[in-house]
């Protein structure tokens, strides 16, 4: 699973180990963490067996891909490691047949990041891809994984996750054989994770932050509580601006401006 921090992949591993142990599979869910911020990517790793788990390393060949985050593919090599005939699943709001990502495997896609949105209200992809996880493998019932997210997530937090599950099985693309030979402009290895301190971190965002300035109070409460000091400050304006490079759109200046003067708004992938 390749996601980025804040996006839920470790979690979604462990609901996916869960719910497999429900239906009698022995299942094992393995996070790797490194020096990971919100928004750094990361991987988890799911290994499901009919018989006992014993091996503890990394998943260095997977069967199959499941990307939390639309424009991760960017940064990790999240097909080239996977088995011949494999499955890559992409969060993204294109059909399988536009995805420039090309080789040996079967592709499938779901918007997870707009089924988030729309039934969590934030754009965290875990449960929303899980759905289409068992949809489209076959690998688990709907009913275990929606029971596995009651114990991560319980009571109306789970219910909302739950609707996301259904919402996702509901839309999921059928696989269809991966078209295009393009292979990800820049590729490092799959095993990715603690990536420190990037000098851009723009295709981080899903989500970009719009101030208007006439609305803006100058009350520095966004160039205080950025993370990444993305927030510039003109003292003679005494208004801010966005280094939009440095900007991972984690939206906390929205959540701080007093005036609802910054709108974060919805990166096209
Ligand atoms: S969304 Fe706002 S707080 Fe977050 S990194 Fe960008 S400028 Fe900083
Ligand atoms: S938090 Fe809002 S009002 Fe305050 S400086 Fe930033 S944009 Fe302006």
């Amino acid at each position: 699973m390749h996601g980025r921090g804040g996006q839920g992949a470790v979690t979604a591993s462990r609901i996916i180990a869960t719910a497999a142990y429900e239906e009698g599979t022995y299942s094992q869910a393995i996070p790797m963490y490194g020096t990971e911020r919100r928004g750094a990517p990361l991987t988890a790793f799911v290994r499901l067996d009919d018989v006992r788990v014993r091996e503890r390393e990394l998943v260095h060949t997977p069967d199959i891909s499941i990307v939390l985050d639309p424009l991760i593919a960017k940064q990790q090599a999240v097909v080239d490691n996977l088995k011949p005939g494999g499955l890559v699943i992409l969060n993204t709001a294109h059909k399988p047949e536009e995805v420039e990502l090309g080789g040996d495997f079967k592709v499938a896609t779901i918007d997870a990041t707009t089924i988030a949105l729309e039934t969590l209200g934030r754009p965290i992809t875990n449960t929303a891809i899980l759905g289409a996880f068992a949809k489209i493998t076959g690998l688990l019932k709907l009913e275990s994984i929606e029971k596995a997210i009651l114990k991560y997530f319980p009571g109306r937090l789970g219910e909302m996750n739950i609707a996301a599950v259904r919402r996702s099985y509901e839309e999921a693309s059928d696989p269809i054989q991966a078209v295009v030979t393009k292979a990800p402009a820049e590729k490092v290895d799959i095993h990715v994770g603690g990536y420190g301190v990037l000098k851009d971190v723009s295709s981080w965002r899903l989500l970009t932050p719009e101030i208007d300035v006439d609305t803006c109070i100058g009350c520095k409460n966004c160039w205080i509580f950025c993370p990444e000091t993305a927030i510039e400050w003109d003292e003679d304006t005494m208004k801010p601006s966005i280094r939009y490079n440095a900007c991972k759109g984690c939206g906390l200046c929205a959540n701080e401006c007093p005036v609802d003067a910054i709108e974060m708004v919805r990166v096209e992938a």
